[in-house]
């Protein structure tokens, strides 16, 4: 399929557009809401950004997209840029977590500044040929050789500042925040405008010896924040084992010290096992304390219920629906690529979104569920909004005359064609892009297309 061919002046019309109705930030009159939850527009673009909503047929002249769907421009709210692409020489040896942790340890005797930087620039790339405008990428951040990763993560943000906007977080296990080690870090990621964040993995693990001094490292790591004025990223749960109750201690300890900066909590996978009670009381202190939850679906799905010669039992995707009916934000994000903790993916956030409708029932009806990869991860981690309201920048132009349940099984060879506001950006993103992958990927990997 080719790309969609968008006019070099400043303001066009893209006639006929199918819009998903969770992506307005208020309806447009004239333009009703049809069974699947779609509205059929005319996007007035102007400058890049999106300037002017109208029902279909208002616009004389313009792109016709023939009912193709428009999505605004992605926002992926939780990736691992430093660690992606590394699967060709550190594969997991059995795809389970404690696996890709011993790959990924072993592995990071080869990250110096060049190697983090063209994995990580490889995987910017992937996810700007497929929409993403945003993302948070994790940073392993083992002291001192976190200062390579975080070094790398300055120099990208800085130089795709326009084309992604990029936010990091830091990623260790909790009691790496002990001592002055755990101030030095916490000092780095401040410095770099970063998320303080790190990881409960493994805590109730069969093999992982009971931490007693829990609270206090917790309470020392939002020490650490506070005295930063950080917002926190936390891999929590990421387990089947239902002695992992972290998620439930983050949330009473926000509270109990009247945190006042943005949390975002990731995976959550064991809470979806927990007693409906407990589970409750969990979800009901999240939104008390306004946390964010973002899901992994595709890496869950991976790397949870695994163990050799079993069929897996369970999907390992948290409580979506439950947290957000009781208002909790959800996003749905991509996690690892190309490395021990996911040995597949692309940085597509459609697919992202896609394996989330299919994993988590996203679906009949859709709801508001496609705001989980733009509006809501917008809100929640703190990126500029996603929407498709006047004066947002970047649709997304997707001129397949299908409607959403086709599309939801599209395949995602299909795609992308475009950007809406952006004419050219195909070659931008090839500026953008090594040639493939700088560990020889094999499969994936959108941004050897260019
Ligand atoms: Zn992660």
């Amino acid at each position: 399929m080719p790309w969609l061919d968008l006019p070099a002046a400043p303001s066009f019309w893209l006639r006929d557009a199918r819009v998903a109705a969770g992506f307005l930030a208020a309806p447009v009159p004239g333009a009703p809401i049809d069974t699947e939850g779609v509205v059929r527009l005319d996007l007035r673009i102007s400058g890049g950004q999106i300037a002017e909503l109208a029902p279909e047929g208002s616009a004389e002249d313009g792109v016709d997209l023939d009912g193709g769907q428009v999505w605004p421009g992605l926002i992926d709210a939780h990736v691992h840029l430093d660690k992606t692409q590394i699967w060709s020489r550190s594969a997991n040896p059995d795809g389970t977590h404690a696996g890709a942790r011993a790959a990924s340890t072993a592995d990071r005797t080869h990250w110096d500044e060049a190697d983090i930087r063209g994995r990580f620039e490889f995987g910017l790339a992937c996810a700007y040929a497929h929409g993403t405008v945003a993302m948070r990428t994790h940073i392993d951040s083992y002291w001192p050789q976190a200062q390579i990763g975080w070094r790398v993560f300055r120099a990208l943000r800085d130089a795709l500042a326009g084309r992604i906007e990029l936010q990091a977080s830091s990623i260790c296990p909790l009691g790496q925040f002990a001592g002055l080690d755990g101030a030095a870090l916490a000092d780095e990621v401040a410095n770099s405008g970063g998320v303080l964040g790190m990881s409960t993995t493994g805590i109730g693990d069969p093999d992982w010896p009971v931490i007693a001094s829990l609270q206090d490292q917790l309470d020392r790591f939002f020490t650490l924040a506070e005295e930063r004025d950080l917002a926190l990223d936390l891999h929590i749960d990421e387990t089947g084992d239902t002695r992992a109750r972290m998620l439930h201690a983050v949330a009473a300890t926000a509270l109990r010290r009247n945190f006042r900066r943005p949390i975002q909590c990731g995976h959550c996978c064991a809470l979806a096992l927990q007693p409906a009670e407990f589970a409750a009381e969990t979800i009901r202190l999240c939104a008390e304390t306004g946390i964010a939850i973002v899901s992994l679906p595709m890496c869950n799905m991976y790397l949870q219920g695994r163990a050799p010669g079993q069929t897996p039992r369970w999907r390992g995707v948290t409580l979506a629906h439950e947290f957000a009916a009781s208002g909790v934000p959800v996003s749905f994000a991509s996690d690892n690529c190309r490395d021990p903790f996911y040995a597949y993916g692309d940085y597509d956030l459609i697919e992202v979104y896609r394996e989330a409708v299919r994993i988590a029932h996203l679906d009949h009806p859709f709801g508001l569920w496609p705001r989980s990869v733009g509006a809501t991860p917008a809100r929640s981690p703190g990126f500029r909004a996603s929407r498709h309201d006047p004066g947002r920048r970047h649709g997304r132009p997707d001129p397949v005359p299908r409607p959403v349940h086709d599309r939801i099984a599209g395949a995602s060879a299909e795609r992308p064609r475009g950007f809406a506001g952006r004419p050219g950006d195909r070659r931008g993103a090839a500026r953008l892009s090594p040639a493939r992958s700088p560990t020889g990927a094999i499969d994936g990997g959108s941004g050897r297309r260019f």
